[in-house]
């Protein structure tokens, strides 16, 4: 514990040890019958917001609300029950003074004989209590301690017992800041195992272990919502019970991976999760969707301006896509496709359908620097078709947005590119049918559900574009089971790009080797990655490698970053298309969508730094024409195995779902997940890999529950609304209300 959290622990949080006279947590485990909340309680309690924790003040939400780290939604009682202890400390060694050994915790049983001041020169100087037992003594010390607190807590000449870590200091032995200090007769008090949570500064545990013990006593008994056979067979503790052993740990053993508290919380969070999405899915199959059909002449225009043929698979997705959007269900499908593979087509000849059929249509992409290329794109395409097409982001304001929305409204506007500002309530549209939502595990469902809503009747077919190929287990936790369009292969013509990996030091070779390039009539791309610090994106790599290359090719080299306002942002990119710069330098902000077919040379700084899918989407920025494109990955030595296997992978494999799948396999599935981004809860109990047969077996057990119960009416349905309330899916609990 540091020195500032231990103070904290004496002084700022309020000390359960001094004069409390409430049965502890642990006492009211003990007497199971007092205090404990009644069967069937509902889950009202633990949704509260964390400030309705008794004791919890403003300053304690505050770094409660910064630990839980839940940047969408105020934290809840609940979401303090999920922050997991990682360890435990033992406070069950109880040696005489003489034995504890130094670096240890121990509990001790000293008589305080001296309580010595600062002297006046050094009034800050730390308060030194020096007691002792038969065998030896020991030097109790608090740093800017408030001593009249400490002489009432360490009376002379009485018997205490303290609990702490111990050191030695010269020839004494001293604890300082004791985690515990009390009567004999209060050892009843002291936590034999206690939990180590990970903290914030500012934290202690001392802290947490007591408000995670309010919110402890708050979880009531719920009736169970898992198949009893399924509980029975895997010897799975209740939830209640699953909880009170993650957080009142009677030993090390029981916060394993495996244990079966945490799987069954795991499982917990997983079958919520798919229970979510079936719910979703199902609202999507049932609500009556509109028949779309379209005539063909728009289309017909659109595809006459193109230099090509479609591909097999573009055609096949197409035609997928206008039987979904004939049918008189809802459309909810994924069009999934490699980088490079031409889904942007796909998706404007849809819009084109939906536009012949009398509707409105929105694209949606997740960054401004992506929806603007789509517009680029999409706009020779629109024009050659007679479709009016608008764009709106959050850099429209105004007059500007006024007018635009008045277009919209009016139904002018037939087709809109543009960023989650498209959200905004007051983005009307007069007759909205079709919502294509570019990489979408950036948005959340709440986001698609809520641009869904802006149709009259809030039944827009969904053609969701993901260029990020996603493992199948993935697939099924993130959408479930989606209808899913793939484009499997490349537009003819296309040549695999040659990839490199070239330690640092070979820099100047590489700068020699762009002459060259340049000189051919190439476009670069140079990547360096963001640094991401606690606070902010650190962008010195990429300013600092832009002003070298300028050095070096003078003023063709262009810069685009994160922090840039919008409008250079947008100035780099188009300097870009348009070749007036033929370098540009840029963190991956590039790593979506931007599309420009003469760039042939990406050139990625640290390479070493970013994960293995990243490193594909940003590869695909090239080897979009038909000449040759080369990818150079700079790296950092000393490389890691792990590091090393993965820029092998990149060299050799250009299939993104090989990628994708041992991307998995050596990162782990919550960065692939992206739940970050997209502001899903995403899973915080069930970690990967372990998840994926958890999720297999949830996705049955959910099938087979809302066959029997399609409306969770039934007694087991009802628990299940309860679990899907505490894992926050409330987009399932809002159509559950509705239905
Ligand atoms: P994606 O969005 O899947 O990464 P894009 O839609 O941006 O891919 O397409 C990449 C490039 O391929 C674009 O320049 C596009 O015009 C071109 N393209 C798309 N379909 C074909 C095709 N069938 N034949 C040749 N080029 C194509
Ligand atoms: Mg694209």
């Amino acid at each position: 514990m540091s020195e500032s959290q231990s103070q904290m622990a004496l002084f700022e949080a309020p000390v359960p040890w001094q004069g409390a006279s409430k049965p502890t947590f642990l006492e009211r485990m003990a007497s199971p019958d007092k205090d404990r909340p009644e069967k069937g309680a509902d889950a009202a309690a633990l949704q509260a917001p964390l400030t309705s924790l008794k004791g919890l003040g403003p300053r304690g939400a505050e770094l409660l609300t910064k630990l839980l780290a839940k940047p969408l939604t105020p934290p809840r009682v609940i979401d303090l029950l999920w922050h997991l202890p990682t360890g435990t400390l033992d406070r069950r060694l109880t040696p005489s003074v003489s034995e504890a050994l130094p670096g240890g915790i121990v509990t001790l049983v000293v008589t305080p004989v001296k309580h010595s001041a600062p002297p006046r020169s050094a009034p800050r100087a730390p308060v030194r209590i020096v007691c002792e037992d038969e065998s030896g003594a020991l030097d109790i010390v608090y740093f800017h301690g408030d001593r009249a607190g400490i002489k009432r807590l360490l009376p002379l000449g009485e018997p205490r017992l303290v609990s702490g870590r111990v050191e030695r200091h010269g020839t004494r032995l001293q604890m300082t800041h004791p985690d515990y200090v009390l009567a004999p007769n209060e050892r009843h008090r002291l936590p034999a195992i206690e939990p180590v949570y990970p903290l914030t500064l500012g934290l202690t545990q001392k802290f947490l272990y007591r408000v995670i013990g309010d919110a402890l006593a708050r979880v009531p008994e719920f009736p169970e919502w898992l198949d009893a056979s399924l509980v029975e067979a895997q010897g799975w503790p209740g939830f209640r019970d699953a909880l009170v052993t993650l957080h009142r740990p009677q030993s090390h053993a029981d916060l394993a991976l495996w244990h079966k508290a945490r799987e069954r919380l795991a499982y917990d969070e997983v079958s919520s999760a798919q229970l979510a999405i079936a719910l979703v899915r199902r609202s999507h199959r049932q609500l009556a969707g509109r028949s779309l059909v379209g005539e063909g002449s728009l289309a017909a225009k659109m595809r006459a301006s193109l230099p090509f043929a479609l591909t097999r698979s573009q055609e096949t997705a197409l035609a997928e896509i206008k039987a979904d959007m004939a049918s008189s269900r809802r459309m909810l499908r994924l069009l999934q496709g490699d980088v490079g593979a031409g889904k942007t087509v796909v998706a404007a000849l849809a819009m084109a359908n939906a536009v012949e059929a009398g509707a409105q249509v929105a694209l949606m992409a997740p960054t401004d620097v992506l929806a603007r290329q789509h517009l680029e794109t999409l706009t020779p395409l629109c024009e050659a078709a007679g479709i009016p097409l608008g764009y709106l982001s959050g850099r429209e304001q105004g007059r500007t947005r006024g007018r635009l929305l008045g277009k919209l409204a009016s139904g002018e506007i037939r087709a809109i590119c543009g960023t989650h500002a498209l959200f905004q309530p007051d983005v009307v549209f007069r007759d909205f049918g079709l919502a294509i939502v570019d990489e979408q595990h950036r948005f959340g469902v709440a986001q698609r559900l809520a641009l869904q809503e802006k149709a009259r009747a809030g039944d827009a077919d969904i053609l969701v574009m993901t260029a990020t190929p996603i493992p199948r287990t993935l697939q099924l936790s993130l959408h479930g089971d989606l209808d899913v369009s793939q484009l499997t292969e490349k537009p003819a013509g296309r040549k695999p790009v040659i990839t490199r990996t070239v330690p640092q030091e070979r820099l100047e070779d590489v700068i020699e080797g762009l002459h060259r390039a340049l000189g051919e009539g190439a476009q670069v791309y140079w990547v360096c990655p963001a640094v991401e610090s606690e606070t902010a994106r650190d962008m010195t790599a990429v300013t600092e490698r832009a002003a070298h290359l300028r050095q070096v090719f003078g003023e063709r080299v262009g810069l685009v970053h994160g922090k840039l306002p919008g409008a250079e942002k947008d100035a780099a990119i188009a300097a870009f298309i348009a070749r007036e710069t033929t370098i540009l330098v840029a963190t991956t902000v590039i790593e979506v969508g931007v599309n420009v077919p003469n760039a042939t040379v990406m050139i990625i700084e640290n390479a070493e730094m970013f994960g293995l899918a990243q490193l594909h989407q940003l590869r695909g920025r090239v080897g979009r024409g038909a000449a040759q494109s080369s990818c150079i990955l700079l790296y950092k030595g000393p490389l890691s195995e792990t590091a090393k296997s993965r820029l092998d992978i990149l060299r050799q494999v250009d299939d993104g779902f090989v990628i994708a799948e041992e991307d998995l396999r050596l990162r782990g599935g919550g960065e692939v997940l992206g739940a970050k981004q997209s502001g899903d809860p995403g899973f915080r109990i069930a970690g990967w890999p372990e998840a994926a047969p958890l999720i297999e077996r949830a996705a049955t057990a959910v099938r087979y529950l809302l066959g029997r119960d399609p409306y969770l009416k039934s007694d087991q349905g009802l628990a299940a609304r309860t679990c899907l309330a505490l894992f926050e899916r409330d987009e399932a609990m809002r159509l559950l209300q509705a239905g």
